[in-house]
């Protein structure tokens, strides 16, 4: 079946196939803090073969701690952050769980960077926590 999701205004909207799912995690860095304005991203992993995109997202692109270039998609019009590509992973995208319309299925399975995690949004301990990124 198809997940749907979008920015707040509605300037864009994706879908893409359940069948798609890789994973769903918490990221406690930094740069997701800061992005997101929050204490974590919450981002489902995706192969984007089945991923549609209507209206144009725009990136923001950075180095992150392990030298890949991130890069945040976000809605120019409304600010929603959406859809995030990680340069060396072609085929993948990650999906920001908030811009999905029902993202009641969503399952966390593991949480990035748990040594950064704030006070105030501490990494949930009940799933596997990687101090850092384990994508390295
Ligand atoms: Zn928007
Ligand atoms: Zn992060």
């Amino acid at each position: 079946m198809n997940r749907e999701g979008g920015c707040l205004c509605g300037e864009i909207s994706y879908s893409f196939n359940s069948n798609a799912v890789i994973s769903a995690s918490h990221c406690h860095c930094t740069d997701c803090r800061k992005s997101t304005g929050s204490g974590k991203a919450t981002i489902i992993m995706i192969q984007d073969s089945s991923l549609v995109i209507n209206g144009e997202i725009k990136y923001f692109s950075v180095t992150g701690t392990d030298g890949a270039v991130v890069s945040r998609g976000f809605c120019e019009k409304c600010g929603s952050p959406l859809i995030s590509k990680i340069e060396g992973m072609e085929g993948i995208k990650l999906i920001k769980a908030g811009g999905l319309n029902d993202s009641s299925w969503v399952k966390i399975d593991s949480n990035f960077w748990g040594d950064s995690a704030e006070n105030w949004s501490p990494a949930d301990l009940t799933v596997h926590t990687f101090k850092k990124n384990p994508i390295q």
